[in-house]
């Protein structure tokens, strides 16, 4: 079964906006994929129904063959999101936001605060584990958002845009510490506008634009082709 599979997956906007025009594409597991587009192609949209944070409107997505419409709470165990936007408490503190998430995944206590130190450790931020959010760089903000998805240990991992706004140097570090989990056999999912954040990390890639896929193949072969 596909780590993740998309089947003519729509989503029009209650303004009548068609931002999916049944798209459809999958990605195998131990993939490190990227979903490449310019500014307002689909992508965030797309990751929004895996999370159920956008209602689509018509079309199918499973996750490790599980409907996210039949049992979404299965899918979800599967699954690690990273949004865009930062969307903890500025006020709670580093290690709180990790491992209260864990609680939200049916984690005895003892597991989410050894998993929130592990995560907090490899992410650099075990230092700032008592600093309330707001004190973070850009850039931590992100890497604290990572740890927070990572704390049930999701087979696939999907990150939206996630070394936007972030110097090349952290960049850099993110992109090695995304390889490492993927080497380790989490599947990774990512957005990008970069096509060469997509040609450095990435092995297959879907190119989305206005809603449409309109193309599906290995970097390897894109690259051929430019
Ligand atoms: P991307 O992540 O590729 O930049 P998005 O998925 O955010 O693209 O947006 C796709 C399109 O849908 C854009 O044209 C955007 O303006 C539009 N859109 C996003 N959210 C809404 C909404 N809530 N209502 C209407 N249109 C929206
Ligand atoms: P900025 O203020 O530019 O946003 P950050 O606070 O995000 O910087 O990063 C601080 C430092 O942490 C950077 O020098 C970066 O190289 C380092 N760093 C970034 N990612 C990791 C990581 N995964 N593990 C350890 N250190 C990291």
């Amino acid at each position: 079964t596909a780590a993740l599979s998309i089947k003519n997956l729509e989503k029009t906007y209650d303004n009548g906006f068609r931002a999916l025009k049944g798209i459809s594409f999958e990605v195998q597991p131990g993939d490190f994929f990227a979903l490449l587009g310019p500014n307002g192609a689909g992508k965030s949209t797309t990751i929004g129904i895996l999370c159920s944070l956008v209602r689509k409107t018509g079309g199918e997505v499973s996750i490790f063959g599980i409907d996210i419409d039949r049992d979404f709470p299965a899918a979800k165990q599967m699954l690690g999101v990273v949004p865009q936007e930062f969307n903890f408490s500025q006020f709670e503190k580093v290690f709180d936001i990790v491992c209260t998430q864990g609680g939200f995944y049916g984690m005895p206590r003892a597991l989410a605060e050894e998993r929130t130190e592990k995560y907090l450790r490899k992410l650099g931020l075990w230092d700032k584990r008592d600093s309330q959010a707001r004190m973070l760089s850009g850039g931590m903000k992100r890497r604290l958002m990572i740890a927070r998805a990572l704390i049930h240990e999701p087979r696939l991992l999907i990150l939206d845009e996630p070394t936007a706004g972030v110097d090349i140097e952290l960049r850099r570090s993110m992109w090695e510490f995304l390889q490492e989990i993927n080497a380790q056999g989490t599947t990774i999912i990512l957005t990008t506008h970069y096509l060469e954040e997509a040609e450095s990390l990435c092995r297959n890639i879907a190119i989305i634009d206005k809603g449409d896929i309109i193309e599906n193949t290995s970097i390897k072969s894109l690259i051929k082709t430019l």
